[in-house]
């Protein structure tokens, strides 16, 4: 008999990806489905962008690179963040990696060991705990409501650390909720991670842009600059610019984890694509009106799907203040349909009967609700509205 680690035994496949890869596979046995699982902007990459990627390659850029990032695009990383953050980084702050994904688990990697507690609000990215398993840490979940529009308040940060607690991690704009901290948010829960000195803080900062609260974007640096020390700022082009194949993610903060995480990369994957790094350094020393083009879209269809779901019976949406996600419960729908008890049932009922994809709240900690991303047309969203009425109706 083979056998399995139990690090592996402990984690499941990203649902998000299990349910894109679901709708392809009834799509592609003649069935018409409308896919609302995706996690990735709908657009073409900017031309720009292709293009200095197709100069790097017929220039020879086709090596391997230092491990952490060429130091063009760590300089480029460098001068976003001073641009858009206000920080400041030396350039062995700097790793460079294949997507945000791999900058978290090179993190978990980095910081945990077995036992150590993650505080992880809920709803939250799928990965986030699960590549806390991997690591042998114990992941804490927060749970919020539609009530504090799906945010933690200070109370409940300072009640989940404790001499455990090892990391924590914050997700403004949030993937699932779309829901974004305030500054004097974030201000109140730094105020409770200074009483903690030995939690380090995550700040996966991957939807930056895409925002529409009319505030400026913030993270906790920008709330608490005293946590500088212990935090780690995360990002990637994946979401900003639509490049989500290119797989190029990045992450700062104090020189010491920065360069164990790249011990990590250094044994696993070693450096992120040439060519990607290429891209990725033209997205972030480029133009950006292209992103504003996208966030312009991405609102559009935010105001008529929270709208939309708001008709539909069993539904209650929140606007959103950023993401390509919302996040509504469909709690009422799930108590009013028979042979229907929980989320999973009615996004499988829904898969079925109505050929719309879609992730059920559980997977992000938050049963009850269901995740549908707005990263496709308003004439495709409109269709999956009508469709999703017929059914629930
Ligand atoms: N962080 C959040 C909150 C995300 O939603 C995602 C992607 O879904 C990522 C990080 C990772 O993005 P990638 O690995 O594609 O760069």
């Amino acid at each position: 008999d083979l056998q399995l680690s139990s690090r592996v035994q402990a984690i499941k496949p990203s649902p998000t990806l299990a349910v894109t890869n679901k709708a392809a596979e009834l799509r592609a046995a003649g069935q018409d489905i409308i896919g609302l699982g995706a996690g990735e902007p709908d657009f073409d990459t900017p031309d720009h962008i292709k293009n200095a990627a197709i100069e790097a390659i017929n220039a020879g850029q086709t090596k391997y690179t230092a491990v952490d990032g060429t130091p063009a695009l760590k300089q480029a990383i460098i001068a976003k963040y001073k641009r858009d953050n206000g920080l400041d980084y030396e350039p062995n702050q700097i790793l460079v990696s294949s997507g945000g994904k791999q900058s978290f688990f090179n993190l978990a990697l980095a910081v945990l060991n077995p036992g150590d507690e993650v505080v992880i609000p809920a709803p939250y990215w799928v990965s986030y705990p699960d590549m806390v398993l991997v690591a042998e840490g114990k992941p804490v979940v927060i749970e919020t409501s539609a009530e504090t529009r799906f945010k933690i308040t200070p109370e409940q940060l300072d009640n989940a650390l404790n001499e455990r607690t090892r990391l924590f991690v914050i997700n403004s704009p949030s993937n699932p909720s779309g829901m974004a901290y305030t500054l004097d948010e974030l201000k109140a829960l730094a105020a409770v991670l200074m009483k903690y000195p030995q939690v380090m803080i995550a700040t996966d900062d991957m939807y930056e842009p895409i925002l529409w609260t009319g505030q400026p974007f913030c993270n906790i640096l920008n709330a608490e600059p005293a946590l500088y020390d212990r935090t780690f700022v995360l990002n990637g082009v994946s979401k900003a610019y639509s490049m989500t194949g290119w797989r190029i993610g990045y992450a700062a903060g104090p020189a010491k984890i920065i360069g164990a995480m790249k011990k990590i990369q250094s044994q696993s994957t070693s450096n992120p694509s040439s060519v990607s790094q290429a891209a990725a350094q033209a997205a972030l020393d480029g133009p950006q009106e292209c992103v504003g083009e996208m966030v312009k879209a991405f609102r559009e269809r935010h105001d008529y799907l929270v709208a939309a779901l708001n008709e539909l019976p069993g539904v209650e949406c929140l606007q959103g203040d950023g993401t390509f996600y919302v996040f509504p419960s469909f709690q009422g729908a799930i108590d009013a349909t028979d042979g229907i008890s929980t989320d999973v049932e009615l996004a499988e009922k829904l898969l079925q009967e109505a050929g719309v994809a879609l992730v059920p709240g559980s997977a992000f900690g938050a049963p009850g609700h269901m995740r549908l991303s707005f990263a496709t047309g308003l004439d495709v969203l409109k269709e999956a509205v009508a469709r999703l009425k017929k059914v629930l109706a």
